[in-house]
Parts: structure tokens; C-alpha cells; sequence
């Protein structure tokens, strides 16, 4: 048996044509904006914001990016956020991560107007979500259970077991699974049977930053897999956190990498702009 494959990167083309289309729609003068802000030179992350750009562009999305030397000052990124808080043409913020060790990453992110929040890191959208109220939800967890839907995989009832606490992806997307009726399990670096955990999921998230750490052996037969790791190999090529050649004999739907979760949060971004600057005039 070979799993189905679920293409984050066709989910996502489906949901980006849909926000271009409403983005045509919107009345007169109203066209969503987001500032993205890049922090010194992480190739990476010069990567990461270049694509979000690109895909604000081809929706129609209006975007700017504030590019900051690495030595910038807590203040001085502060006051950016400030600006960019009160800039009527800007509808979401995004602060690109990781920052400078000089800046202290919270500080940052609670500073972006939970209106703005677009990627729904503030701690305000974080306790929403966790109350069930959420104004944005994270961009990966939503891209998540977009791609569960896509593919009519029930969440409800199921046993869903989610590798990694972290709170931009481990901790909402169990929330997110819980509300959709799963029964959840988090591990962690401390957790203790994991393989054995692993193989009780009927739906298993795989959100570590370890290269193929899930094996096929941790996969139960018929599971939903999805891999939200990015790792870089010595060789350049991109990997996920599950090994796939293996992992895809066991598993019912498996999400590779790269293609997988990765466009599905890029569209998810664009979706959360989208939706703010609608909310900007009350629709
Ligand atoms: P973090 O480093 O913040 O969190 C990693 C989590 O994995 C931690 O909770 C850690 O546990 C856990 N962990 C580490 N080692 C083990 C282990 N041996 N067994 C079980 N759990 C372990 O990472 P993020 O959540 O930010 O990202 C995870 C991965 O997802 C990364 O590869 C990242 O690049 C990728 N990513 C991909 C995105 C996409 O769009 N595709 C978006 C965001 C992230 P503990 O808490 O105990 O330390």
C-alpha cells in the first residue's frame, strides 16, 4: 500500500486563486496590506519573506518589507512596529523570526497590534484560540487542518498525536485538533515511548526540526501524516522530520517536504491579510 500524497502546494494554488478573487471584489480603494519585517541577514529568512512577498503579488495583496541591519536596537524595532501599527495602509504585520539575540522575540511580537497580527503569535490571539475564540489563527496549524479538510480526513473521534510543543506550531495545532473533536497527545523532547505514541495515531503531526526522525515503524497503518519540518541537508536538499520512503508505505495520506505544509502557510498569511483588512471596514 502507498499513502495518498497530499500536495500542499495544489491546496494552496486553490486557496490563493480564491483570495485573488475576493481581493478583486473588495469595494473601491480597500486593497489588503502586509509589511513584512526582516531583521539581519539569516539567508533563510531573506528566503522566507522574498516568497511571502511574491505570493502578496500574485493576489493582489499589497506588500512592503522593512529590512533591518542585525545590530538594530529592541527600540528602534519597536518603534517600526509602532508605525506600522498605526499605518492605515497595512492590514498585517509580520516579523520574520528568528531575531538578533539583542532583541527579545516576545517583546516584539506582543508589541504587533493583535489586530495586525496576522500570523496570530501574539499572546492575546494565542488565548483566544485556546478559548476557542480566535481572531487569527496561526499560519501553519491553520494550513494544517486545510489540508486535513481538503482530503475529508475526519478529525473527530481520532486519535491525533502531535510531535513538537512549540507555540507557533505544536501547542495550536493541537488546540485546533481538539476543537475539531480529536483526542490530542503532545510529545516532546522529554517524552518517554515515543515511537510507541507515534504508532497509536490515527492523525500524526510531525513539528520537530529533526531531520526523518519519524520512521516508518512509528506509523500506523492507514495514519494521516503530515510533516511540518524544514530541515536543509548536507547537500543542500530540503527534508522533512519524517522519513518518507518509509513512512509513505504505512501511512493512508502523507504531506511531503518540501510542498507540503510549507505553501499552505504562505496561503494561510495571505488568507489571515485578506481577512483583516476586511474586518478594517467592518465586512
Ligand atoms: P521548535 O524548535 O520551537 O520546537 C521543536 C519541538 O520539538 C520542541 O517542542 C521540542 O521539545 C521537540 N523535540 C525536539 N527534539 C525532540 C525529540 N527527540 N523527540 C520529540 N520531540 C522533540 O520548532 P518549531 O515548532 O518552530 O518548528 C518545528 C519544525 O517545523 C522546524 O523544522 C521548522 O523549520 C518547521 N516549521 C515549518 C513551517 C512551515 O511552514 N512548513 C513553519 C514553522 C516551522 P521541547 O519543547 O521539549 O524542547
Amino acid at each position: 500500500m502507498s499513502a495518498q500524497i497530499i500536495d500542499g502546494k495544489a491546496i494552496a494554488q486553490k486557496v490563493k486563486d480564491e483570495i485573488k478573487e475576493e481581493v478583486q471584489k473588495l469595494p473601491q480603494g480597500l486593497q489588503p496590506g502586509l509589511a513584512a519585517v526582516l531583521v539581519g541577514d539569516d539567508p533563510a529568512s531573506a528566503i522566507y519573506v522574498r516568497n511571502k512577498r511574491k505570493a502578496c503579488d500574485a493576489v493582489g495583496i499589497y506588500s512592503e518589507e522593512h529590512h533591518l541591519p542585525s545590530h538594530t536596537s529592541q527600540e528602534s524595532l519597536l518603534d517600526l512596529i509602532d508605525s506600522l501599527n498605526k499605518n492605515h495602509r497595512i492590514h498585517g504585520i509580520l516579523v520574520q523570526l528568528p531575531l538578533p539575540q539583542q532583541i527579545k522575540a516576545e517583546s516584539v511580537l506582543e508589541r504587533v497590534s493583535p489586530e495586525k497580527d496576522v500570523d496570530g503569535f501574539h499572546w492575546m490571539n494565542l488565548g483566544k484560540l485556546m478559548a476557542g475564540f480566535p481572531v487569527f489563527i496561526p499560519c501553519t496549524p491553520y494550513g494544517i487542518i486545510k489540508m486535513l479538510e481538503h482530503h475529508k480526513i475526519s478529525m473527530e473521534g481520532k486519535q491525533a498525536v502531535v510531535v513538537g510543543r512549540s507555540n507557533i506550531v505544536g501547542k495550536p495545532i493541537a488546540m485546533l485538533l481538539l476543537q475539531q473533536n480529536a483526542t490530542v497527545t503532545i510529545c516532546h523532547s522529554k517524552t518517554k515511548n515515543l515511537q510507541e505514541v507515534c504508532r497509536g495515531a490515527d492523525i500524526l503531526i510531525a513539528a520537530v526540526g529533526r531531520a526523518q526522525m519519524i520512521t516508518g515503524e512509528m506509523v500506523k497503518p492507514g495514519a494521516a501524516v503530515i510533516d511540518v519540518g524544514i530541515n536543509r541537508m548536507n547537500s543542500g536538499k530540503l527534508t522533512g522530520d519524517v522519513e518518507f520512503e518509509g513512512a509513505s508505505k504505512k501511512a493512508g495520506w502523507i504531506s511531503p517536504v518540501p510542498g507540503g505544509v510549507g505553501p499552505m502557510t504562505i496561503a494561510m498569511l495571505l488568507y489571515n491579510t485578506l481577512e483583516s483588512a476586511k474586518r478594517s471596514v467592518g465586512k
